[in-house]
């Protein structure tokens, strides 16, 4: 097949590789310019640092963010299908198991998923987890007062994130390891990524997808971003389900690592934190919350979790949500794709999709300057 055009996607984050699939799969020949790719660590690239697993955080007041969460939903449910089906496939990381949500008080959030996800069922306090689960909360701290199950995803990160780079290369996508300059405007970086694909002869890009996450902060200067700050605690021992426990000014949360034999525990939410220093006192509050509800990881010489390392990540939030957005700077037609806040994982197939989308609107498009 003719390409379609050249698109240069700027980050390798979630957002960044699941765009350069749909690209390639849409037609287009793909090149990735990005600082931080699969295996690096770095508190500059959120990907790596997230559970994750799929529990939407969207409202109905959010219809685009609902739509992407359901979309991704039911494209995983078929990625993982495929995989069982034949077992050749590179395995994405990808694990159904069952999700325990409990509620502190009674539940104010609009459950405008439960159709949508897999055998939703309210839970009884009279009835196992709850009843192990009370005895163990002790008489001061809070009561879980509502819950719930259903079957949802738990993702391997930093599988899927390897998983995701490989399927683009396979398409035809160069990932190419750069950091864009910041500071002197997007057009100066668009400038640099545009010289890091031609590189070797790679015909002139056609449109860039701005996937940066936070980087977009300085990148193009966009003061409506912020970090949500998430510190996590991993543990030895794959949790028998994913749980979320919402409370009263604290959330806590399992999140087993599918086929690593560990488990995510956390976790914090903090509103503009920009530090990756771990907070001692905040992972003993993780441990503490999470051995009420996760009691199979209990398997520490004191009773307590084994702790394999503490960690930090910010998630790329942004006011008013992800910018999803046409431009054209300096002649270069963009498609602005960031700011999935503690969602990217979720919203990623949804977020794709609207990428390729915008991107053929873009080329398309004989208008000089253009908003959505
Ligand atoms: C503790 C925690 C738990 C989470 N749990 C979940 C969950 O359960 N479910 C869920 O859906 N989401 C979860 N998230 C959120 C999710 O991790 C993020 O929304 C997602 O990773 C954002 O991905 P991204 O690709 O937009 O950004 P990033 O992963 O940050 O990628 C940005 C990319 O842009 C590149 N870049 C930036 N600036 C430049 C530059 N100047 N030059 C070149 N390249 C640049 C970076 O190198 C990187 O490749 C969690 C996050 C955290 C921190």
């Amino acid at each position: 097949m003719a390409s379609k055009g050249h698109i240069v996607v700027v980050g390798a984050g979630v957002t960044g590789l699941t765009s350069a699939c749909f690209l390639g799969e849409a037609g287009y020949d793909v090149t990735v310019v990005a600082a931080h790719v699969p295996g690096d660590s770095s508190i500059e690239y959120t990907s790596p640092w997230a559970g994750a697993h799929w529990r939407t955080h969207a409202t109905p007041e959010e219809p685009m963010l609902c739509d992407w969460d359901v979309q991704t939903f039911d494209y995983w449910l078929d990625v993982m299908e495929r995989e069982k089906q034949d077992p050749k496939l590179p395995k994405s990381g990808l694990k159904m198991y069952d999700s325990l949500h409990y509620w502190d008080a009674p539940v104010k959030e609009e459950l405008w998923w439960a159709p949508r996800v897999k055998n939703f069922r309210a839970l009884s306090s009279l009835q196992e987890p709850l009843l192990t689960i009370s005895k163990r909360i002790p008489a001061h701290a809070p009561a879980i007062k509502e819950a719930a199950a259903c079957r949802a995803m738990s993702v391997n990160v930093p599988q899927y994130l390897l998983y995701l780079q490989e399927k683009a290369r396979s398409m035809g996508a160069k990932v190419i390891k750069a950091r864009l300059p910041v500071g002197s405007g997007l057009e100066d970086a668009l400038t640099a990524a545009e010289s890091h694909a031609m590189v070797d002869g790679g015909r002139r890009p056609d449109c860039f997808v701005n996937a940066t996450g936070l980087g977009a902060a300085k990148l193009c200067g966009d003061e409506a971003m912020y970090p949500i700050r998430g510190q996590t605690v991993l543990v030895k021992g794959e949790a028998e389900a994913i749980r979320t426990r919402i409370g009263d000014g604290y959330t806590a949360y399992c999140i087993p690592r599918p086929g690593a034999g560990m488990t995510i525990l956390g976790g914090t939410k903090e509103v503009g934190n920009w530090s990756e220093a771990v907070d001692p006192e905040t992972t003993a509050r993780i441990l503490q919350n999470c051995s009420y509800i996760v009691p199979e990881l209990l398997t520490g010489e004191d009773g307590g979790f084994e702790v394999v390392s503490a960690q930090c990540g910010l998630r790329p939030a942004r006011q008013d949500g992800p910018r999803m957005e046409k431009e054209v700077v300096g002649g270069r037609k963009t498609v602005h794709a960031y700011g999935h806040a503690g969602a990217g994982y979720q919203n990623s197939i949804g977020s794709a999709r609207l990428v390729v989308k915008m991107v053929g609107e873009s080329i398309g498009s004989s208008i000089v300057s253009a908003k959505l």
